[in-house]
């Protein structure tokens, strides 16, 4: 045994929930929470750009005074970062560390479910690299039939999707099922039923998110921050200050067809290949196919009015 070798639990691994400050709240692997500050090599790289965050899963050192420091990072699965206003793209900000998915939460009716704004939350997890899934809730506002045509190109294009209803219970088992055991950020228009499908999956949850919610816009005007909620089933529900403000900043128009995954078996298709924009020029697959009905015209659409900067 050499004398630098140390008892290995002396340096428990766990997941940053919530980083202001300089203080970290750390939900370690046993479910014991603590608040750390970090380790000085850390704080030396963190002065180089990169901040520890919610999500960043870390490891920690109990020191003998009772005070805990963050040791390491370890690298990220992905990360979801938002634009200073007004800098350099390179100024980018991590918001969130490690998201799974991102489950867009949108109402069959009241408020009526934008195809624009789905196609726009869609777009930004593909260039994050995060799988999303489909949430058309108050589903008993709707018929099925109509709601399963009115959303099928979106289960053609590889998304999971689920019509939900708080009211009847209609698929809440298999939003659970969705939730558990991931790290997921849930977005959409007010009024779509986010806060009740969180309390039907799980009681008290909705309230939790929203105390942190009113805690952090009260405590930090300036600052974007996320919180991860557990979830009693394993997971975390991340409480962003709305995924609209991590913006398509990031996406070069050329890798904008690629954020639509339908698209992508034609996009070697059209004659002038990859420099293709799919709007003008002549032998274009995605819009050959648009118009034979091989691809969804409001998809298309989407496409097109965020190529044209109206999205
Ligand atoms: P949020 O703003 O997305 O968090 O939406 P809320 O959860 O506050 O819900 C907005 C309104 O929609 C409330 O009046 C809810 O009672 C109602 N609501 C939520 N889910 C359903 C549902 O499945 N069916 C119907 N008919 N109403 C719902």
């Amino acid at each position: 045994m050499n004398d630098t070798a140390v008892p290995e639990r002396r340096f428990p691994t766990g997941t940053v929930l919530q980083a202001g400050g300089g203080i970290y709240d750390v939900l370690l692997d046993d479910q014991s929470r603590i608040r750390a500050t970090l380790r000085g090599r850390l704080k030396l790289e963190q002065r180089t750009g990169d901040r520890v965050v919610a999500g960043d899963r870390v490891r920690i050192d109990a020191h003998p005074d009772g005070s805990f420091t963050i040791e390491s990072v370890q690298p990220r699965k992905t990360q979801l970062a938002r634009r200073a206003p007004g800098r350099h793209e390179r100024h980018a900000k991590v918001i969130v560390a490690n998201v799974d998915q991102v489950v867009l939460v949108f109402a069959a009716a009241l408020p009526e479910p934008r195809r624009r704004m789905i196609d726009r939350l869609l777009v930004l997890a593909e260039s994050n690299g995060i799988p999303a899934a489909i949430i058309i809730n108050k589903a008993d506002l709707a018929s099925l039939t109509d709601l399963e045509a009115a959303f099928a190109a979106y289960e053609r294009a590889g998304y999971p999707l689920l019509f939900t209803s708080v009211l009847t219970g209609r698929s809440i088992d298999a939003l659970r099922h969705l939730l558990c055991g991931r790290e997921s950020v849930l977005t959409g228009p007010s009024g779509a039923g986010k806060s009740s499908l969180l309390n039907a999956v799980e009681p008290g949850l909705e309230l939790r998110v929203g105390d942190v919610s009113a805690a952090v816009r009260k405590g930090r005007h300036t600052t974007v921050t996320a919180t991860l909620v557990p979830l009693a089933c394993g997971g975390f529900v991340v409480d962003t200050p709305g995924l609209r403000e991590v913006g398509l900043w990031g996406i070069d128009p050329e890798d904008l067809d690629a954020c639509f995954p339908e698209f992508r078996p034609f996009l070697d298709h059209c004659r002038f290949g990859s420099s293709c924009t799919h709007t003008h020029e002549p032998d274009c697959a995605v819009r050959t196919a648009v118009e034979s009905g091989g691809l969804d015209g409001e998809r298309y659409l989407s496409y097109a009015a965020m190529m044209a900067g109206n999205a």
